[in-house]
């Protein structure tokens, strides 16, 4: 018998029926032996649904009042997921019980809209499941310390399956999802795509941070963290295939370094869409300037991704960082207003359509010449690259985004990752 928890995201609970089928699996677990706990997703478009409403009733600038307000919205989703997932598996004959994130509890900090998990109580679960009962557990939301819901982020349902894995000492948390795994690279935009049996954690984190939704950043800290195994794979298979069978299908997160690092060097292709790039043109090169340009950056809470500064000609340079697309407008802003005129910079210039593309692979690390390759490629193809930015597992590139299919599609050929290839 083993302690397993259960994923489902939005599509997977997306009609009664496919809740219907949700339970059909669960139960099959259950019966099985198991203890389940199972967190699912709100049903499909339902968050936007809310948050949408949300938005009709307030302003661009949302203040922390506003913020919480959101939270309490936007958490509902979950809520009557969770309800309607207990009622079906009591329907298939099994003891269930619901909790919202506040019952378990769920603790978090009160960063409303992109909380942390800070602990999970889990007393009232632990008698649940000794009583035989299927706990069923909201994803993507928890409680502050002044008792005010909050949410972890879009997304985020695979953290709060995870956290309850780990918090749990879950024997495996399984997110199943509306693909069969994780694949080379979004198989929606290269259906070539290539799915991996297994991924390494390092791996797997750096192409959740640059961009693959698959899953959400913050659920594969946890498990790194708290070592919990974990493995993404379909719900869309028959509810009724063989248990063994379902358990070895789709893509293990791996923690030890395997042989892989001898076969390929890259591993998958990451992209994202969310970024805007600004320019602050003519900044007198001297000492401070980054600070003084990104101070109040960090200040008003803009996270700044890629940055690049040129060489400066005549005593002036350009600089430029990217920044979420949801924040380009207030940079602007905040940089016309205040930065410009504090530095006696020229001028501030934006582009929200750009696209950052990565190429990741912990084969990076033993093997030269990767960046050149993916740049060379970049070329054939006519992209110009306007940012580059490295580490050890990854090489990133900001493009324009009307190119950004064409490069996904062309460095995953370039590196071998093509189906036919494999
Ligand atoms: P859920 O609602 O189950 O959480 P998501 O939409 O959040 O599902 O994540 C699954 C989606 O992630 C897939 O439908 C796929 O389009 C997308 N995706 C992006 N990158 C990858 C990748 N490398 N492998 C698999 N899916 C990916
Ligand atoms: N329902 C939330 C969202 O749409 C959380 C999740 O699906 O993981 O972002
Ligand atoms: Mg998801």
């Amino acid at each position: 018998m083993a302690l397993i928890v259960h994923k489902y995201g939005g599509t997977s609970m997306g009609s009664t029926e496919r809740i219907r089928n949700v339970a059909k699996r669960v139960a099959k677990w259950a019966r099985a032996g198991h203890q389940m706990v199972v967190v699912p997703s709100a049903m499909s478009g339902e968050t936007n649904r809310l948050l949408g409403l949300a938005k009709e009733l307030s302003p661009a600038e949302q203040t922390a009042a506003m913020l919480r307000e959101l939270d309490m919205i936007a958490s509902t989703g979950e809520q009557v997921s969770v309800g309607l997932l207990a009622l079906a598996l009591q329907a298939e004959g099994m003891q269930s019980v619901s909790y919202s994130g506040w019952q378990v509890p769920v603790k978090t900090d009160s960063a409303f809209t992109k909380a942390r998990i800070e602990s999970i109580d889990d007393l009232r679960v632990r008698a649940d499941l000794a009583a035989g009962k299927v706990v069923v557990i909201t994803g993507f939301q928890g409680i502050d310390a002044e008792g005010h819901i909050t949410t972890l982020g879009r997304g985020g349902s695979d953290t709060s399956a995870v956290a309850v894995a780990a918090a749990m000492k879950a024997d495996e948390c399984l997110i199943y999802t509306d693909v069969d795994g994780v694949y080379t690279t979004d198989p929606r935009v290269v259906p070539e795509a290539r799915r991996l049996s297994t991924v390494s954690f390092e791996e797997m984190l750096e192409m959740a941070s640059l961009g693959s939704k698959v899953l959400q950043i913050r659920s594969v800290e946890f498990a790194g963290k708290y070592r919990v195994p974990m493995r993404v794979l379909s719900s869309f298979t028959s509810w009724d295939i063989p248990i063994d069978e379902e358990a070895k299908s789709g893509t293990l997160i791996t923690f030890e370094e395997d042989e892989k690092m001898e076969q390929a060097v890259v591993s998958g292709i990451a992209f994202n869409r969310d970024e805007a790039k600004v320019t602050v043109v003519g900044v007198p090169d001297k000492p401070g300037i980054a600070f003084q340009i990104l101070g109040p950056v960090a200040e008003a809470n803009i996270d700044v991704d890629v940055i690049l500064q040129n060489v400066s000609h005549g005593g002036r340079t350009d600089f430029s960082f990217t920044v979420h697309r949801n924040d380009y407008q207030r940079t602007l802003d905040l940089l016309r207003n205040q930065v410009v005129p504090a530095l006696g910079a020229a001028e501030v210039a934006g582009d929200p359509k750009i696209c950052k593309v990565s190429i990741v692979g912990i084969g990076m690390r033993s093997h030269v010449g990767v960046a050149s390759k993916m740049f060379g490629c970049l070329s054939e193809e006519g992209i110009n690259i306007q940012m580059i930015t490295t580490s050890e597992i990854k090489t990133s590139v900001v493009i324009d985004e009307k190119y950004m299919e064409l490069a996904v599609r062309a460095l995953h050929k370039a590196f071998d990752l093509d189906q036919a290839a494999a």
